[in-house]
Formats: structure tokens, sequence, C-alpha cells
């Protein structure tokens, strides 16, 4: 599993939580200490794979527990068949670089504000590296997929045995 250390090469040396610097010098154990917190807590289902890890305060990592954070479609969006999102940033999150289908959407008009919700809200709450792709699938209905792209869950720095 990366180390804190290897977290703040790869993202910056901030909190993914509250966004304030980690300290690479404070004592281990302290409380602005870094920890490798999982986006996806371990409770949830989350595993250990590069893309679920960020860096955060000790204080920080153990005050969110295992809660996941809100990711809910808003109510505005008109989403006709839509995959509840945990799941579905789970999956992506386990396989960096592929797509996983998240909803379809009516019209020009929710195709638009779905893609501009998704591209927000997902990077803001889950951190790292995100893409929407929309895929038409017949008139005036549009699939929407996610992908991580976080960097070095892509190969480009794959450990070799
Ligand atoms: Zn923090």
């Amino acid at each position: 599993m990366l180390s804190p250390a290897a977290l703040a090469e790869r993202d910056g040396p901030a909190c993914w939580l509250c966004g304030n610097d980690v300290d690479p010098g404070a004592p281990r154990g302290a409380r602005e200490a870094g920890s490798v917190d999982h986006v996806v807590p371990r409770a949830r289902g989350g595993g250990d794979e590069d893309a679920n890890l960020r860096l955060a305060h000790r204080v920080c990592n153990s005050r969110r527990g295992s809660r996941l954070p809100e990711l809910d479609w808003p109510a505005d969006v008109p989403v006709v068949d839509h995959a509840e999102i945990w799941p579905v940033v789970r999956r992506a999150v386990r396989r960096p670089g592929e797509w996983e289908v998240v909803g379809v959407v009516v019209g020009d008009d929710g195709r638009r504000q779905a893609q501009d919700w998704l591209g927000r809200a997902v990077p803001e709450v889950l951190g790292g590296a995100w893409e929407v792709q929309a895929r038409e699938l017949g008139p005036g209905l549009t699939s929407l997929a996610l992908r991580t792209t976080t960097p070095r869950t892509l190969g480009t720095r794959r450990r070799r045995r």
C-alpha cells in the first residue's frame, strides 16, 4: 500500500479532507501527521488500490471514520435510468481507466446538466482526476460514464515483478 510520503509526492502535500498542508516533519502519531485515508472506506468495501488512497491528517481521517461523503444525483437532473453513484465509483476506483456507466439522461440540456454536475461533484468529493463520457443511445437519450485517471494507477509507474 502507498505510504503517506508516496501519496504526498503523487497528489501534493495537502490533506484531501480539509485541504490544509500535511507537515512531513510532524512526529508519527501526532494529530497533524499524514496518514493514508481510503476514499471508499474499508468498512464499505474499499480496497488498498492506489486510486482509492489519499493523503489525510490523522485527525481528519479519524473524524471522518467510515462515512461516505454525500454524493447523490441532484433532484433537478433528468436522469431516467440512474445507477447509485457510490457502487459505480467503487468499481471505477478498482479499475482505473475503465468506463463505468452511471446513468441515462434525457435531452441536450439534461445531458449538459448531468455532465457538468458529475464533472464537478465527483472530483470534489473523491479527489483525484476524473473524466465523464457521454454516449448517444438514441434520439434524446444519452448514457453517461465515469472513469478515474488518477496518475500512477494507469500503469505509468506500475511496479514490475
Ligand atoms: Zn486535514
